[in-house]
């Protein structure tokens, strides 16, 4: 049809743009029956203490099978379910599950791990998060400071009043934030003096070329001592070498996460990563 289109016809779609949008389309559909499906699972990835290596706990991260297209990157997926309202839904169902999963580790000799689960913008600006959290915590009886919130810079600052109104009310509940991704915003960092929060995520891009590119290393150096001055723990995220983890260690960071400790795991697999003796020693 697009062929017979001569140049003067004013299209609103082109042709490609058509398609895009039809691809978004199914796979939006596709991510609603998903979740009907039970097609999503939690991945968990060791977050370590860069001092001597001990399993502190770990991030949650979302992984969708769908049955023809495999696994789906959530690269691809959260993006479609933050425009189309789905990750309201889904971030729900991970939030429950997450705080299931601290429930069944207080009991399962793994009471002291943290867990950390990422929150979209429009969870954050939509309302429902604070009733649901008390919700939770109330039905779990898990200790509060046990989940950690991770929002992007960017996330929090598409509206830095109502940001700043639901960080301090996740800390009232005893709840740990995290500013994932940190540095990527092109904010500027007057909002850490604006929010209360307990922990800066250094996004994997700097850490990636902290051997090679000096502007990276001093970058992150700076972030950490900016961040402990400030009363705040840091971790690196993406941490795929050991001279990136001694390098991150002698600039006194807290913490790391990366495929050299651990990569995303699914559930069991990272409860015997976190805790050997444990998973070796059940019947
Ligand atoms: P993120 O929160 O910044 O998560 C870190 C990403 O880096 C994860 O990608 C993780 O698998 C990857 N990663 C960890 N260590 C390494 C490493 O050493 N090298 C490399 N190359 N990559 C590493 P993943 O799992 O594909 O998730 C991508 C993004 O999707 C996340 O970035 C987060 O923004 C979003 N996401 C994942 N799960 C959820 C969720 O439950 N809710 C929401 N709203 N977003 C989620
Ligand atoms: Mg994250
Ligand atoms: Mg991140
Ligand atoms: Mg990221």
């Amino acid at each position: 049809a697009a062929k017979t289109q001569g140049r003067g016809n004013f299209q609103f779609f082109s042709p490609a743009m058509n398609r895009a949008t039809h691809e978004r389309l199914l796979l939006e559909n596709r991510l609603w029956q998903g979740l009907e499906q039970r097609e999503f699972e939690l991945y968990l990835q060791a977050q370590i203490d860069l001092s001597d290596r001990h399993v502190i706990g770990a991030e949650a991260l979302l992984r969708w099978h769908h049955p023809e297209l495999g696994m789906v990157s959530p690269d691809r997926f959260i993006p479609i379910a933050e425009e189309s309202g789905l990750i309201l839904a889904l971030g729900d169902w991970v939030l429950q599950e997450a705080v299931g999963l601290l429930q069944r580790w207080r009991s399962a000799g793994l009471g002291h791990l943290r867990l950390a689960v990422n929150l979209s913008a429009r969870q954050c600006h939509g309302g429902g998060l604070l009733p649901l959290l008390d919700r939770l915590l109330a039905d779990s009886g898990i200790d509060p400071a046990l989940l950690e919130l991770e929002i992007t810079e960017s996330a929090a600052m598409q509206d830095p009043e109502r940001s700043r109104e639901l960080l301090r009310e996740l800390r009232a509940r005893g709840i740990k934030v995290a500013i994932d991704d940190f540095g990527t915003g092109y904010s500027s960092l007057s909002y850490l003096k604006l929010f209360e929060i307990d922990r800066i995520k250094i996004d994997r891009g700097f850490v990636k070329d902290i051997e090679s590119d000096p502007n990276d290393a001093v970058i992150v150096a700076a972030t950490i001592a900016l961040a402990h001055s400030l009363g705040l723990e840091v971790i690196a995220e993406g941490v795929e070498t050991e001279a990136q983890s001694d390098f991150l260690r002698n600039k006194r960071c807290d913490e790391a996460q990366g495929y050299l400790f651990a990569r995303p795991l699914p559930v069991p697999a990272f409860e015997e990563f976190a805790h050997p003796a444990l998973a070796s020693a059940a019947p």
